[in-house]
């Protein structure tokens, strides 16, 4: 028998979330400052900031955005970034990806605070998260983590699988797994056999960026499917996951779009909120 299968709602999920940041950012007494960075005039980036700076407004996040031109060095990125770790009024900054050619994200990436790491990339923080002590964290695993739980799916002992290794979804959910003791297979474009791995899982987690790569034939029977992926095909934006046939099979299934995006901005004001709950711990202390 067949069993009940769930459209994963991320605009739900994401409005609670939302809920929850609105009364912290009540209990802490100030509104909490984020800045964001965007280097050049990349469309979709410019709409994916319009969404995250919708969002702060809606949860009493004072929001900047500050726009450098597509050939601006890596000196006056590195020396923008470190006025922004300056201000007391910002208390988590976001660099918005990708950066044009010539800038090294991760050079970029190690001039921000890390306490003031909106995104959680910096190598602390990462660092921080590979040794279990989960502090500012990647936004999109640690919305696919909130949605678990939310759901009740039994992470420790679960078999996940997840494709794709970025250092932006697929590590540091591999870590975030492991540190609740999930068994992890990590596969890529390296990987040999796909399917074989993919079928073995009771949490699908798919971020490669290839329109409908998974298939129904490619999943396990009552699994829960995130599917990462944003692509677009004929003007539509459609995911990593074929979802009509996939949903046949899964217990659960994150739509695209509805699914992980909204998740993954509410998460953003999630750790907004932690970065100001953070820097007024240690002006306490
Ligand atoms: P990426 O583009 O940096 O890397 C892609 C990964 O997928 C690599 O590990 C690569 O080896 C793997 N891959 C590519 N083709 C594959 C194949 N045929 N079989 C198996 N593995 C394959 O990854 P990213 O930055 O994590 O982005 C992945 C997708 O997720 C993109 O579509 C991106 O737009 C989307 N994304 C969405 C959100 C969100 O909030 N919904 C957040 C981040 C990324």
């Amino acid at each position: 028998m067949r069993c009940l299968i769930l459209i994963i709602d991320g605009k739900a999920l994401a409005s609670d979330i939302e809920v929850e940041v609105r009364e912290r950012v009540e209990r802490l007494g100030f509104n909490p400052g984020l800045a964001t960075i965007l280097v050049g005039e990349n469309p979709a980036s410019q709409m994916y900031l319009r969404i995250k700076h919708a969002a702060c407004e809606r949860v009493g996040i004072r929001s900047e955005n500050i726009m450098l031109p597509g050939d601006t060095d890596e000196g006056t990125l590195i020396k923008t970034i470190m006025e922004l770790n300056g201000r007391e009024d910002v208390h988590a900054i976001l660099l918005q990806l990708p950066l044009p050619g010539h800038l090294d994200p991760r050079r970029a990436m190690m001039a921000i605070a890390p306490e003031k790491d909106a995104d959680g990339f910096h190598p602390e923080n990462m660092g921080a998260l590979l040794l279990g002590a989960e502090r500012l964290v990647p936004c999109t695993p640690r919305g696919i983590i909130y949605a678990l739980e939310r759901l009740g799916v039994k992470i420790e002992g679960a078999e996940a699988v997840i494709v794709g290794h970025s250092n932006v979804v697929g590590k540091p959910l591999a870590a975030m797994l492991l540190n609740r003791n999930a068994t992890v297979q990590v596969c890529h474009v390296y990987t040999k056999d796909l399917r074989e791995h993919t079928r073995d899982a009771e949490i699908l987690v798919v971020a490669a960026g290839v329109p409908r790569l998974i298939k129904a034939d490619m999943v396990r029977d009552g699994a829960y499917v995130f599917d990462v992926g944003i692509n677009k095909v004929d003007g539509k934006t459609v995911g990593d996951v074929d979802f009509d046939a996939v949903k046949e099979k899964a217990a659960g299934i994150t739509p695209v779009p509805g699914g992980v995006g909204p998740l993954t901005v509410a998460m953003l004001m999630s750790q907004t909120v932690m970065a100001a709950e953070l820097s007024l711990e240690r002006r306490r202390s």
